[in-house]
């Protein structure tokens, strides 16, 4: 099924057999629109030589792609308003930057031991194996870097953070990321996901994405394939707007659900897309819906560029508050803020302890509820002092061995009580059997 809107681009793009060729992946890549007047030519909207003489200057500094299927979600009667126009299409106001705005506001750089590697955390990195994107988001945090250079590493490059990774035992979790990884072809990703999963401290990989939403038509039974041979494998994707959610992305999301990914999404709050806790809330539900677990709400980076995007922390805090308590636990992202400079992620709420003393909390709940909370009288405290022998708690974090010796094993071990084995369907021991 296909809207209006698309049969149109699709025969402007590609005349008759435009159409047959939507959803594949790479004709769309090859389609993506990168200049306004394919903009204008694609969608009958037509820009003053002002505004465009400006565009230019915004796309000359931060450039533009869309691919024509997400060109295809923008409502173009009224796309000043449109949550897809300005995720994709951007705007003159990207030019202006303030002082606090950096363009590596999260000293990504720094943090890096290798070229592709932010290794912040303990436990795990970050790995940035492509520089591209089908579609290049006007919010992006690292909007400096995606597309500067439209390069795909090679190999070699791969292998200094494959090298890293290997040479790190506290690296359990590894997270791949970009531009987008999934812009790599099938063999390519194919590769690395074997070369890591290879390594034996690695324990999860991770693949942030956003085709499902820009270009869901990359979600092939081919690459489903190839991501089923490394699991556990976790997809986080990035839907802003519940608009987003279509039929061609719902697809997506369930061939990736059916391939047993646990499925992620990491939303942005920006200033006129999202900033509402209604548009929230039906996000959030969509999303749940498709087998997606809304991940993070992030507080809008303090990139270059992004200041039009940008909302107080306040509204972030308005959201949550209509999230908690007024819809399942399971829809409601954790709200952080990446702070400046490189200290991670830092979640914030709004506050539900109201009161606290040695013996009682006073909390209030998502109604304004006040109520309380009786501590235990008998909790004794534990003095740790790491030395676990005169402790009574159980340290041994071993799983519990669930296998089991077997046949003549049985009876040489001590541990197992067995005195004879005894054939099926002997006829002695049945008769005994009726007798009971
Ligand atoms: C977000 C992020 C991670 C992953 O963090 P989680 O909170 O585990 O999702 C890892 N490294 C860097 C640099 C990050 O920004
Ligand atoms: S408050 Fe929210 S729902 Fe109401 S008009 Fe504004 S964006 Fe729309």
């Amino acid at each position: 099924m296909y809207s209006a809107i698309q049969k149109e681009i699709a025969y402007k793009l590609g005349k008759d057999i435009g159409l047959s060729k939507w959803k594949d992946w790479k004709w769309q890549l090859k389609h993506a629109i990168k200049s306004i007047e394919q903009f204008e030519y694609l969608t009958g909207i037509a820009f003053e030589s002002e505004e465009r003489a400006e565009l230019l200057k915004t796309f000359g500094k931060f450039p533009l792609s869309i691919t024509p299927y997400y060109l295809s979600l923008i409502d173009t009667r009224n796309f000043r308003y449109d949550p897809v126009f300005r995720q994709a299409f951007g705007s003159v106001h990207e030019l202006i930057t303030t002082k606090s705005e950096l363009a590596d506001p999260l000293s990504e750089d720094q943090d890096s031991p290798v070229e592709g590697i932010t290794h912040r955390y303990p436990d795990r990195v970050l790995f940035h194996v492509s520089n591209i994107c089908s579609m290049y988001c006007r919010h992006c945090t690292r909007k400096r870097k995606v597309g500067d250079v439209d390069y795909v590493p090679t190999r070699d490059q791969l292998r200094k953070g494959i090298d890293y990774i290997r040479a790190t035992p506290q690296v359990r979790d590894v997270l791949l990321s970009g531009g987008d990884p999934l812009m790599l072809p099938d063999a390519k990703i194919d590769w690395l996901l074997h070369e890591i999963r290879a390594i034996p401290h690695v324990e999860i990989i991770r693949i942030g994405t956003r085709m499902p939403v820009v270009l869901p038509y990359r979600i092939t039974d081919d690459l489903v394939k190839v991501l089923k041979k490394y699991h556990p494998l976790w997809i986080n994707t990035h839907f802003n707007h519940p608009r987003e959610i279509t039929q061609s992305s719902r697809e997506a999301l369930a061939k990736l659900a059916d391939g047993g990914f646990p499925l992620g999404n990491q939303s942005v709050l920006l200033a006129d897309v999202n900033d509402c806790p209604r548009i929230m809330k039906k996000l959030v539900h969509k999303l749940v819906m498709n087998r997606v677990r809304p991940y993070y709400l992030y507080q809008c980076d303090l990139s270059e560029g992004l200041s039009h995007f940008r909302t107080p922390v306040g509204k972030g805090i308005e959201i949550m508050e209509s999230l908690v308590g007024h819809t399942s636990g399971m829809a409601r992202p954790t709200y952080v803020i990446d702070a400046p400079g490189g200290g991670g992620k830092i979640p914030v709420m709004p506050n539900y302890i109201i009161s606290w003393s040695t013996n009682k909390v006073v909390l209030r709940n998502y109604e304004g509820v006040i109520t309380t909370y009786k501590e235990p009288d008998s909790y004794e405290s534990k003095i740790c002092d790491r030395n676990c022998e005169e402790c009574n708690l159980d340290l041994n974090l071993d799983e519990v061995d669930e296998s089991d010796s077997i046949g003549i094993e049985n009876l040489l071990s001590d541990s197992n009580d067995t005195i004879s084995l005894i054939p099926e369907n002997n006829e002695r021991i049945s008769r005994r059997g009726n007798n009971d």
